[in-house]
């Protein structure tokens, strides 16, 4: 997977490359589509809802240039399988999902990973972000916005990164945004294609 969808792609950063090595995604699909875990493609985790292709999860992190000690909002919990991969990148990541089924699915599969002391599952509307846990370093949201939501932008540490599917509900454009003292600075880059991000500063439910 690493080499064949990633490297061989244009993902460069060696640390993303060394996470995604590291984490075993086929704990975080249900038990019927383990054997093509790895495969180049998003896969439905139930809910109606699907855990992101492994191309899409690298550039998400790649765009958040963590090193190490940052705090994280991951939106989207999903399968937990993004939340995996930015907790060896980061230091403390917290992760919202609206969905309590698939949040405690992911629950155990983080654990069963290895990955349950250190990221905390919250469930709730995470387009109004985690006012509790705020502000952040850097925020992953894995679900698609009709435009940037305000809290989310709202809850970065100075300098801090967000990075966004925004456009309609069938197609859409990866952005990075980054808080700067003149406001939002949004950088686009690859087409994409992600389930809604539904709530209040999202598609409406
Ligand atoms: N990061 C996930 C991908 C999950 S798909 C993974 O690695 O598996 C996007 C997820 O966002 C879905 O589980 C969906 O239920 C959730 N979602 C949609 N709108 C949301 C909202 N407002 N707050 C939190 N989660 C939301």
């Amino acid at each position: 997977m690493v080499e064949q969808q990633l490297r061989s792609r244009d993902v460069e950063d060696e640390r993303v490359l060394a996470a995604m090595e590291r984490v075993p995604r086929h704990v975080f699909v249900p038990e019927e589509l383990r054997g093509r875990a790895y495969a180049d493609a998003a896969l439905p985790i139930g809910s109606g809802q699907t855990i992101s292709q492994p191309y899409m999860v690298a550039r998400i992190c790649e765009a958040l240039s963590l090193h190490g000690s940052e705090r994280v909002l991951d939106v989207g919990t999903g399968s937990g399988y993004q939340a995996a991969v930015l907790a060896e990148l980061a230091g403390e990541v917290h992760t919202i999902e609206r969905l309590p089924e698939l949040a405690d699915a992911a629950r155990g599969w983080l654990e069963e990973a290895g990955y349950g002391g250190r990221v905390h599952v919250h469930v709730g509307d995470g387009t109004l972000g985690l006012p509790e846990q705020a502000p952040f370093d850097a925020i992953a949201v894995a679900a698609a916005a009709p435009e940037l939501p305000p809290s989310l932008y709202d809850q970065l540490e100075p300098r801090g990164r967000l990075v966004v599917p925004v456009g309609k509900r069938h197609g859409q454009q990866l952005q990075l945004v980054v808080r700067s003292p003149e406001g939002p600075a949004v950088v686009r880059s690859v087409a994409c294609r992600f389930v809604p991000l539904l709530g209040e500063e999202g598609f409406a439910v």
